[in-house]
């Protein structure tokens, strides 16, 4: 029995979580990609993006991919990578069609290790069954008495380091005259807010989605590292290298953490390159998929630098944490974790601030009846 590719499907989700836990009404859709490719043998892999728009996602992987990889030996996984790269990114553009590519060479691992019967983790080199994880708590749409309830509940819960949203709105509202220098003084008092709520032992870090100037980034960075703010992820608006790098100068005692968003493995070369970044997060829904994060991964133990996780999917992100010796740890989104563990049974659990992985072949975790009909959109 051959694994050819007969059949590449992808679908379109929106997934809600609810934040009633604390005391906050606000409902975030989660926006995914879920692709399944199945070959000959009847095998199904199964592949996931986000940080993007799912409908455009799948129709790039049902309009475009599909046509040019079925038939294919699914186990010629650097072939088919390289077909669905061209298809979908020449010439090497980022954005969209990396998603896309993410997505399918997720499958493609899934598909490998249920044929080893390993799990992806192991195939990626078996670095550590056990990751540490931080919880990202802190969204911009809780107040500050919220904003302390989530990081008291995660510290309960195991946890000693924390991330929240800071930045917001920034660049993303600027038609709306946003004062950005008003939203960096109350990120510093919310800063501060969580601080006392958690105590000086508790890491926290800060993440600003990519949307401030290089001003306002240098200007939250320095009076958040007195405060302790351990690094600062995506700070400046399409993760500039030259203001990320220039950011770093201006301000040392702040790490910059950056790469979730990134799609192609030479983003990664150029922030490396131009000392712009300290730690290195390539996330395999983006970056195409395990093979393209490995590549980065790749990079950062050249430059000495770390390898760390943020973006959400933490689920398929542990694979490549837990696979490489360069893994560090996971990010524990409360967003996007809830909304997998909607979409997908069998999933690990988090537990005392780490995730444990598991022995089921590929990423050993299968699709939730009714989820495709529940989730969907056009
Ligand atoms: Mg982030």
């Amino acid at each position: 029995m051959t694994h050819d590719i007969t059949r590449v499907e992808a679908f379109a989700l929106s997934v809600p979580v609810g934040f009633e836990w604390a005391g906050s009404k606000h409902v975030r859709r989660n926006a995914m990609t879920y692709v399944e490719i199945e070959t000959a043998s009847g095998l199904v892999g199964h592949g996931l993006t986000a940080l993007s728009p799912a409908p455009v996602v799948a129709t790039a992987i049902n309009r475009v991919a599909r046509n040019a990889l079925l038939g294919l030996d699914a186990t010629g996984h650097e072939h088919v990578w390289n077909v669905a790269l061209w298809a979908l990114t020449a010439p090497g553009q980022t954005g969209i069609g990396c998603n896309a590519l993410s997505a399918i060479d997720i499958a493609l691992w899934d598909i490998k290790g249920k044929i080893a019967e390993k799990p992806i983790w192991a195939l990626l080199g078996g670095a550590r069954r056990r990751l540490p994880a931080y919880a990202t708590c802190g969204f911009s749409f809780f107040d500050r008495d919220q904003l302390a309830e989530a990081g008291q509940r995660m510290c309960a819960q195991g946890y000693d380091a924390l991330k929240m949203q800071v930045g917001r709105p920034g660049l993303d509202a600027r038609e709306d005259a946003v004062d950005v220098h008003a939203v960096i003084d109350e990120d510093v008092r919310r800063i501060r807010c969580l601080r006392d709520a958690v105590g000086d032992g508790v890491e926290i870090a800060m993440d600003a989605g990519a949307r401030l100037d290089g001003d306002h980034a240098a200007d939250l960075a320095a009076r958040a590292a007195d405060l302790g703010v351990t690094f600062f992820e995506e700070p400046v608006v399409a993760n500039d290298v030259p203001a990320m790098a220039a950011l770093r100068r201006r301000v040392p005692a702040m790490k910059v953490a950056c790469g979730q968003s990134e799609g192609q493995v030479w983003r990664f070369r150029d922030m490396i390159a131009a000392n712009a970044i300290d730690i290195v997060q390539p996330n395999v829904i983006v970056a195409g998929g395990f093979t393209g994060a490995a590549r980065a991964a790749a990079l950062a133990v050249d430059a000495n630098l770390p390898v760390f996780h943020g973006g959400g999917a933490s689920y398929h992100n542990a694979h490549l944490q837990a696979g490489l010796a360069a893994g560090t740890g996971l990010e524990h989104q409360m967003s996007s974790s809830p909304a997998a563990e909607k979409v997908f049974d069998g999933l690990p659990v988090f537990a005392d601030g780490h995730l444990e992985m598991t022995d089921a072949p590929g990423l050993g975790f299968t699709l939730r009846d009714g989820v495709l009909r529940e989730f969907a959109v056009d």
